[in-house]
């Protein structure tokens, strides 16, 4: 499942990109409501796996889960090869085993939110050093040079003084971006991050995200932009209730889609 229809997936079996997501048989529920019902997943180095389905069906709880930011109630989780080591939470579920574990996966995965989440009291460069400096220990000087560099990247280096506030939607998403880039991650995610924009600055988010697609960089991008995810994806996922419904090359997904449900959720989203 990794990109281009040339590639003869069995003679080069033996040396895949090594995997940088894998999810196997996840389930979450929220007291009585089961979210998420037997899920598995995997991302190769270099893929984009793009999440689509209808509002409800899991894939914010999915993302959350890769990222901790939920625990899971069974099924394996590993990024970059390591399992996240789980116990029971004494009410039925998990909970992680080690908090410093939690902390290193977390520091391989740049996690791009719908809403931007910057923080408002500090300007744009503060911003992207914050985590590199005061939680990875890079020393300043170094974080500062390499903020300065992702935020050109976004088209921001002009904006590097400026606090958030003063910035639109779509350049506060960018210096979200830039953010989530600067503790060089193995692995984007990313959460639906233009369904908060005004329609007019979608574009130069997904740009953006675009560019990172094409050098080559391993995603899991929630998105509900069909036509982006259709020329970024290597692999696309449709949930529906809990579980995948259907995947495949965009292509298929999009072109021929076998699953009745995905028909009718192409439908309605174009
Ligand atoms: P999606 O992102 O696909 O719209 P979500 O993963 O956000 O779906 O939500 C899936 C379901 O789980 C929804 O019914 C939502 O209300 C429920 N849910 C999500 N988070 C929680 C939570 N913390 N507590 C209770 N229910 C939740
Ligand atoms: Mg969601």
């Amino acid at each position: 499942m990794t990109g281009t229809a040339s590639v003869d997936h069995t003679s080069v079996a033996a040396s895949a990109p090594a995997e940088a997501i894998h999810i196997e048989n996840l389930h979450k529920t929220f007291g009585q409501l089961h979210v998420l019902k037997g899920v598995s997943l995997s991302a190769r180095d270099g893929e984009v796996v793009a999440i689509i389905g209808g509002s409800g069906s899991g894939k914010s709880t999915l993302l959350r889960c890769i990222n901790c930011l939920e625990n899971p109630t069974s099924g394996t989780i590993r990024v970059n090869g390591e399992e996240i080591r789980l116990k029971p939470d004494g009410e039925g579920g998990l909970m992680p085993a080690d908090r410093r574990q939690i902390e290193r996966i977390r520091s391989r995965l740049g996690m791009v939110f719908q809403s931007f989440n910057l923080w408002s009291h500090r300007t744009l460069i503060e911003n992207v050093i914050e985590v590199p400096v005061h939680v990875l220990g890079v020393p300043r000087a170094e974080a500062v040079a390499t903020a300065e560099r992702l935020l050109e990247r976004v088209g921001l280096a002009e904006k590097r003084d400026v606090y958030p506030a003063f910035l639109s939607g779509g350049q506060q998403q960018r210096a979200a971006i830039a953010r989530a880039l600067a503790i060089q991650p193995r692995v984007m995610l990313f959460d639906e991050p233009t369904s908060a924009l005004d329609p007019e600055l979608v574009g130069e988010v997904l740009k953006v995200i675009g560019d990172l697609a094409t050098e080559g960089r391993t995603m899991v991008l929630v998105t509900h932009e069909m036509k982006f995810a259709r020329e970024v994806a290597s692999h696309v996922v449709y949930l529906w209730n809990g579980l995948v419904e259907e995947e495949g090359p965009p292509e298929q997904i999009f072109g021929a889609p076998r699953s009745e449900r995905l028909q009718q959720f192409l439908r309605t989203v174009s």
